[in-house]
């Protein structure tokens, strides 16, 4: 059995936290595959070694010096190796990669370094071999992995070796060149990794003791989720509960592997089991999340509901303005389009026009601050009156909703409130269905 074990920034930090590592690899032999972020912050004040990174791309862009942000990047790197006595000659590879900077290195390559030259420490430390993630997660020219040609280059340069430490957040296009996910995106490095060696388990070890129920910052010591299942995440994830990439979870759930969220500092607190399902758990809502600043544009016009393809006409001026669609909530004579408000900003008057003239409708209106919250719960499918329960508490609360939407699978119920009411929102919806 194989257990993939990612370790988030904070996790490796520093060389106290290169030892905590250490001892939760070590105490469990099924942890055979690790990767690994760029060391991140010691302390607040502190800067990510990613950020540092780009910090020092812009500065060369500029025609600018970078050699204090390089200092402030070399220093944690060789302190690290300092302090774990450890042998590998950073020094060098620092100085090959200074020496690039000169002569127009590419972005993604020398972000990548933050991953690669931590991954390099921690294979030593630990015992491990290295393999670059280079080698291994391949893209294809449209920058999606390719799962296929990835598979063999693994197994290739596996060679039967089954302790490896991999660097997060990238890999290379065919013909080498190296290229990076998306910010935070060793957590999607960890997720392909176990799908690719069919691991039992996939464990993202992070600084908190797994996901909360609703925002910490908004809920008073809210309570953890113990179990939730791929579709529940994405949904919260999308709704701005961040503790995992949202694209993390594709990898896994295709191959069912569970994921693991757990915390570096406290590794025995149980963390958050992240599953195909769990019908033992017969909880109403699993989580709460939501973001602010939305847009409902409503197109009324009689009879509506007669016409053919009015929606369609609609939807293609939001296409022609390149703005996503979150929510469309119809009724007889009217329905709208929800959008985030900052995507229409600079054309909402140009769009209200272009969609009167396109459905003849008889008035276009556009509600501005909105926020949206989404209340998540798989078994909410088959427990009738939970949205009486939902829309009944908020009416107690004095919050008056602006707009109601329901996935059809019938896991997420999405209101609309006014983003001075989005905190009382969720506070009420928390009382309401977990405490
Ligand atoms: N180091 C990268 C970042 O800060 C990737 C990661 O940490 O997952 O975004």
């Amino acid at each position: 059995m194989i257990k993939v074990a990612k370790f988030g920034g904070s996790s490796v930090a520093d060389s106290e936290q290169f030892k905590k590592v250490k001892n939760i690899v070590l105490s469990d032999p099924m942890r055979k595959f690790v990767v690994v972020s760029a060391s991140g912050k010691r302390g607040k004040n502190e800067n990510k070694i990613t950020d540092l990174l780009y910090l020092c791309h812009a500065h060369i862009m500029y025609s600018v010096s970078c050699e204090s942000v390089w200092q402030l990047i070399e220093e944690r790197f060789i302190t690290i190796k300092n302090e774990l006595n450890l042998i590998y000659p950073i020094e060098e590879d620092l100085a090959k990669i200074k020496s690039e900077l000169k002569k127009g290195i590419s972005e993604d390559y020398l972000v990548s370094r933050g991953e690669y030259l931590t991954a390099r420490l921690m294979a030593e430390y630990l015992g491990y071999e290295f393999i670059d993630a280079s080698e291994v997660i391949i893209f294809d020219y449209s920058g999606k992995i390719d799962f296929d040609r990835s598979y063999e280059a693994l197994h290739a340069v596996l060679k039967g070796n089954d302790k490896v430490v991999v660097p997060g957040f990238y890999g290379a296009l065919p013909n080498g060149e190296i290229k990076t996910l998306t910010r935070g995106g060793s957590d999607i490095t960890g997720a392909i990794l176990a799908k690719l060696v069919n691991a039992s388990l996939y464990e993202n070890w992070t600084d908190v003791s797994g996901i909360l129920i609703a925002d910490p910052r908004i809920v008073s010591n809210p309570r953890q989720i113990k179990y939730i299942t791929y579709e529940e995440l994405r949904e919260l994830s999308y709704m701005g509960a961040n503790v995992l990439h949202e694209e993390a979870i594709f990898p896994v759930m295709e191959a069912n592997i569970p994921l693991h969220i757990l915390n570096t500092n406290n590794p025995s607190d149980e963390g958050t089991i992240i599953v195909e399902n769990n019908e033992d758990e017969q909880i109403t809502v699993t989580g709460i999340a939501g973001k602010r600043d939305f847009s409902v544009i409503t197109i009324y016009k009689k009879h509506m509901s007669d016409e053919v393809g009015i929606i369609r006409k609609a939807l293609s001026v939001m296409e022609k303005y390149n703005v996503s669609i979150e929510h469309m909530p119809s009724g007889i004579d009217s329905f709208s389009i929800v959008v985030e408000t900052a995507q229409i900003k600079n054309a909402k008057y140009d769009i209200v026009v272009d969609i009167k003239e396109a459905t003849n409708a008889d008035s276009v209106k556009v509600i501005d601050d909105i926020a949206l919250i989404a209340t998540v719960g798989r078994n909410m499918a088959n427990c009738p009156g939970i949205s009486g329960r939902l829309f009944q508490t908020l009416g107690k609360n004095d919050i008056n909703i602006r707009m109601i939407a329901q996935g059809s699978d019938e896991i997420t119920i999405i209101i609309g409130v006014e983003n001075k009411d989005f905190e009382n929102s969720i506070r009420a919806i928390y009382e309401e269905f977990v405490n």
